[in-house]
């Protein structure tokens, strides 16, 4: 190869490898409860095929919304056992199948966080099988003493990597729920809350197309969007409901105490020694 020749290859390598790297990839977590026609328990069982359809509607909207936007996308299968999607009809994003540890993969350098069919968090009113990490399992969930659940929870597992959460979309109190601590996410409210089992949703169609349009204007957002960041130690307090009440011959994790025959808390100099408490508890 000529030295000249030989020199604008490498140019263009360079250039290609420089483009590649800017592209911002956005780590997408999701779930079921806040799918748009979801609103019945049956309907959040992962082999569901309702809730396979719906879903995987709404999670290729959203991939391709963020594309559309400018980003690449990794999808996570975070419902239950992370057995809802499929590779088979997931399009445009690579899958992440199976349970995570405490750093759910942000260690990797994503550019943004994203919820797609999330709820909110234990004991809100007016919003669909709201609960937080656990219907059955836990009552209620506190960080710094202000109840919390997986919004609260993941945006700043995200922060602590200086990782900003970009987009959310599910019913209006999950959205109200981001916004209370991210005011500039993209929402996309795709029904209303009436009760515990009760909604008004919209079309999966209509749903899918929102869904689309909010996604791809996040991606403009991830450079002005601040991470949620929790300065500090961190307390997290864990009541359990009564079926799942921890035993007291338990042995007790580093930085855990008792407090109540039902509450565990569990106490970090700070969110990732907490969080990584509370994970393996
Ligand atoms: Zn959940």
């Amino acid at each position: 190869m000529r030295p000249i020749f030989a020199s604008i290859v490498l140019l263009a390598a360079t250039l290609a490898s420089l483009t590649a790297q800017k592209r911002p990839v956005v780590f997408l977590i999701t779930d079921a409860e806040g799918v748009a026609g979801v609103c019945r328990q049956d309907q959040t069982e992962t082999k569901n095929p309702e809730l396979q359809r719906l879903l995987t509607g709404e999670v290729n909207a959203a991939v391709r919304g963020f594309k559309l936007g400018g980003a690449d996308v990794v999808v996570w299968d975070g419902h239950s056992n992370s057995s809802t999607l499929s590779t088979t009809t997931v399009e445009g994003a690579p899958l992440v199948m199976g349970g995570l540890g405490p750093k759910m993969l942000l260690d990797r350098g994503y550019s943004a966080v994203a919820f797609l069919g999330q709820h909110a968090r234990a004991g809100r009113e007016r919003a669909v099988m709201a609960h937080s990490y656990s219907s059955l399992g836990i009552q209620r969930l506190t960080m710094n003493g202000k109840e919390v659940g997986e919004i609260e929870t993941r945006s700043a597992l995200a922060g602590a990597f200086n990782i900003p959460v970009i987009f959310l979309s599910g019913d209006q109190a999950a959205a109200d729920d981001l916004l209370a601590i991210v005011k500039d996410a993209e929402v996309a409210v795709v029904k209303e809350g009436i009760g515990y089992y009760a909604c008004i949703s919209m079309p999966a169609a209509g749903a899918q197309a929102l869904i689309e349009q909010k996604a791809a204007a996040a991606v403009k957002k991830i450079a002005s969007i601040r991470p949620y960041r929790i300065e500090g130690p961190v307390e997290i307090t864990t009541e359990y409901s009564t079926r799942s009440t921890p035993s007291p011959e338990n042995a007790l994790p580093e930085g855990t105490d008792r407090t109540g025959p039902r509450t565990l808390r569990i106490r970090g100099a700070n969110f990732m020694e907490a969080w990584t408490r509370w994970s393996s508890r």
